[in-house]
């Protein structure tokens, strides 16, 4: 028997709690793992909490990441004891996601993980960081390189926000970082802001075009932000928009496209191809500052992850939070 979340409906109201399992309980897979750790997105808050209809399959075991061993596997190219990592797909969904001991799942969804990271070193990266990477690996392919100008990263205190930074400063771009949290800029600066602002001077509604300022931008906000990000980014600029903290709206008008030829990256992580992030988690393992990373991360256990939920969709959690299944 193993431990694991398990999240069940009544009515409307969704409820998470801690339970024994057995293997018989596991879902269809060719690819059984010994989990270490899985971790806490923004979109596991809107899970568990329901915000957002992210289970669709109750009662479930949550969770949109993990990392582990491989125990068994009848899928070709991955071997008994392989150190892997999932991100998203059906995970959590429609799958058993990672809060849980052990998984089973389908091996087309698991990345061997680079020889640098340890399982925990890949759930402080996770989903979130994972897509902080795609965000660059797509500034990189519109061109947008250091010498171009400022990168804006909004939602800086948040997971892809922090590793955005942590990422982009070390490749040598200068890294202004959008945050509601002022007092925090310490530590923004730590993971390499060379400036801080004020996400007030970008989150109210705007003007159609504005001064040019920014070379590019990784946005996980969304919303009236992303709107002035487009209106003040430089003539061919890349924005990069994988989040919607603010809110999912989008309420800008096409002159930064048909007068500066900015381009708007969407950015998804769900269901990127398996050679997309075969490239971000190589480029991860060549880019990340491991030491950065663990200045982003706090370590927390399964029955904590409950009340973990509603404090990231208020804002209210800093970087990356790993969970210890095993804890
Ligand atoms: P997170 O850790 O909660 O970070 C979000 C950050 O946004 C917060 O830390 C906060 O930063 C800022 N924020 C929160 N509420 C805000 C508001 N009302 N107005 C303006 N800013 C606000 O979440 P995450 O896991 O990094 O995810 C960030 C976003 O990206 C989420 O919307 C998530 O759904 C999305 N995402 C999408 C993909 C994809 O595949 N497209 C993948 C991963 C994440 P400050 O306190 O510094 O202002």
């Amino acid at each position: 028997s193993f431990k694991a979340l398990l999240t069940t409906k009544q009515g409307e109201t969704l409820a998470t709690s801690l339970v024994t399992l057995e293997d018989d309980d596991l879902m269809a897979g060719d690819v059984t793992v010994a989990v270490d750790y899985s971790t806490v997105n923004y979109k596991d808050g809107m899970a568990l909490t329901g915000r957002s209809p992210i289970i669709q399959v109750f009662p479930l075991i949550p969770g949109v990441d993990l990392s582990g061993t491989v125990e068994a596997s009848s899928y070709p190219g991955i071997e008994v004891g392989d150190r892997v990592v999932a991100n998203s797909w059906g995970l959590g969904q429609t799958h058993h996601g990672g809060y849980t001991q052990k998984a089973r799942l389908s091996g087309d969804w698991l990345v061997k993980l680079p020889d640098v990271f340890s399982t925990k070193d890949a759930m402080a990266i996770g989903t979130a960081g994972y897509t902080a990477m795609l965000c660059v690996l797509a500034l990189e392919h519109g061109g947008v390189t250091p010498d171009r100008g400022d990168i804006v990263v909004t939602g800086a205190n948040g997971g892809v926000g922090s590793i955005a930074i942590a990422l982009l400063s070390d490749l040598g771009y200068r890294v202004v970082a959008s945050t509601g949290r002022l007092d925090q800029s310490d530590y923004l600066r730590e993971l390499g802001a060379a400036e801080v602002i004020d996400r007030a001077t970008l989150s109210g509604p705007g003007k159609p075009i504005a001064v040019e300022r920014w070379a590019g931008a990784v946005d996980s906000v969304g919303s009236h932000t992303l709107a002035n990000v487009l209106a003040q980014t430089q003539y061919r600029g890349v924005v990069t928009a994988c989040g919607l903290a603010q809110g999912l709206d989008l309420p800008a008008t096409v002159l930064p496209f048909i007068l500066r030829n900015v381009t708007l990256a969407g950015i998804d992580s769900v269901n990127a191809p398996q050679a997309v992030r075969l490239e971000a988690w190589s480029r991860l393992a060549r880019d990340l500052d491991l030491a950065k990373l663990a200045r982003t991360t706090k370590v927390v256990g399964l029955t904590d992850v409950p009340e973990i939920a509603p404090q990231i969709l208020a804002g209210q959690v800093q970087g990356r939070t790993v969970v210890d299944v095993n804890s």
